[in-house]
């Protein structure tokens, strides 16, 4: 069977939907036409190894039962233990889950790390939830999926909507499981569980290492350079922080209560305060007030989407007034705003890149739990920083040799790791 190719990545059909699976196998389709993946191949790579959907009932705190629904999705581990965060949200979905275990596949080959890709989440509200339900929740989804789960195995971390708490509750409840403390079993723990100094800030710090790169690219200098970045969560807040303390001017930043415009430049200090106080930024006075829609049309150089999936679709993507996007979040660019943004000359740094700052320091914290001896910060950031340049290198390369944008260039790269990998092991059976 012929894989279903797309022949020209400018004319996608009008009618596409935009959510993240559809997104993840149109980029898929593209690399893997220009790479002539063998149908079987194709085929091998499209589909998750393992779904599971478990159900996860608690008593809540007056003794009635909740039902709730958990998900991880493998989606393929030749290149080592599956890796990938665990997100708690109202809306999450197994096709949503497909699709982010799919990209933590591609985003670990493109930085040559040995680790598959996996995706979980339970479909819950946590703002709506006690600390004694999550705790809960966490530890039967954990118990749930113990089969799957260990060092050598699957590998969570956080993502949305968890934390290092939620961390600690899987590695203890894998722990008592096991008989024995099993740190690796669980990445972006707390630093005196196993955790590894510069984790939480990781994700954020890969977006400003790699936007310097493209910078460069572009002959642009961070004193000249304005800066919008949407979502002041874990992954924002610190690339506004990092781009600001380099010499950019941050003029816009938001977060699920609205945004912040001030042509003058942001004080980042200012803001971080106002979080710590008020939990979101609603009210900063360091600005005026715009929506989310209108944040991501500021006319700047570089535009950060650090919230949520599909922020930037064909219904704004023509709207989008930078010179480089660098996507903080997984799948904030709809795979229909892809060509808009290309045709425009807006340089896209994709999230297979751009965030993957975060699981490499999962994985730099893996591999000191297993070797059980703990690297300075100084060592953390100098390593991360070290990978993150090199990827960015090897992607804007097979962005050129291919004649491709940066994200169908990443695509390539992970895509053909991978192939090549089942290549060599072959096919089992
Ligand atoms: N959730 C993060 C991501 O999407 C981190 C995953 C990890 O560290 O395993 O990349």
């Amino acid at each position: 069977m012929e894989p279903a190719v797309i022949s020209d990545y400018k004319e996608p059909a009008p009618l596409a939907k935009e959510d993240p699976l559809t997104s993840m196998m149109r980029r898929f389709d593209v690399a893997a036409h220009l790479l002539n993946l063998e149908p079987g191949v194709y085929e091998y790579l499209k589909t998750p190894v393992k779904q599971i959907v478990v159900s996860v009932p608690i008593a809540m705190d007056n003794g009635e039962i909740k039902v709730f629904e958990g998900y991880r999705v493998i989606h393929n581990d030749i290149l080592g233990p599956s890796k990938g965060g665990i997100r708690y949200a109202p809306d999450v979905t197994l096709d949503e889950m497909k699709a982010l275990a799919a990209w933590m596949t591609w985003k670990c080959a493109v930085m040559n790390i040995p680790f598959g890709g996996a995706k979980g989440g339970v479909r819950c509200d946590p703002s709506k939830l006690t600390p004694l339900q999550l705790e809960k929740i966490t530890r039967r989804y954990t118990a749930n999926l113990l089969e799957i789960l260990g060092p050598e195995r699957d590998v969570p971390a956080p993502d949305m909507n968890t934390n290092e708490q939620i961390m600690a509750w899987i590695m203890d409840t894998y722990s008592m499981h096991m008989k024995r403390t099993e740190t690796a079993v669980v990445t972006g723990k707390p630093l005196i569980l196993g955790g590894s100094l510069g984790r939480k800030e990781a994700t954020g710090r890969g977006c400003m290492i790699v936007t310097l790169a493209a910078m460069e690219r572009l002959g642009m200098k961070p004193k000249d350079t304005t800066v919008v970045v949407q979502g002041f969560g874990n992954v924002g807040a610190v690339a506004a922080r990092l781009l600001w303390e380099q010499g950019c001017k941050v003029i816009g930043i938001s977060d699920i209560s609205g945004g912040y415009h001030n042509k003058k430049g942001i004080d980042l200090d200012k803001a971080a305060e106002w979080t710590a106080r008020n939990r979101t930024l609603a009210g900063f006075p360091g600005g005026e007030p715009v929506t989310n829609e209108q944040l991501l049309e500021l006319a700047c150089d570089v535009l950060v989407p650090a919230a949520k999936e599909d922020q930037i679709t064909r219904t704004n993507a023509g709207k989008i007034n930078a010179k480089i996007i660098c996507e903080g979040a997984n799948g904030p660019t709809s795979a229909m705003a892809d060509p808009i943004l290309q045709e425009r000359g807006i340089l896209v740094i994709p999230d297979i890149l751009a965030n993957a700052g975060g699981v490499t320091v999962s994985y730099f914290e893996w591999v000191q739990d297993r070797v059980g001896y703990f690297w300075s910060l100084e060592r953390v950031n100098r390593r991360l920083e070290k990978m993150m340049k090199s990827a960015f290198t090897a992607v804007y390369e097979t962005a050129n040799r291919y004649d491709v944008s940066l994200r169908i260039g990443a695509y390539i790269l992970a895509i053909d790791k991978v192939a090549a990998t089942l290549k060599l092991r072959g096919i089992y059976g």
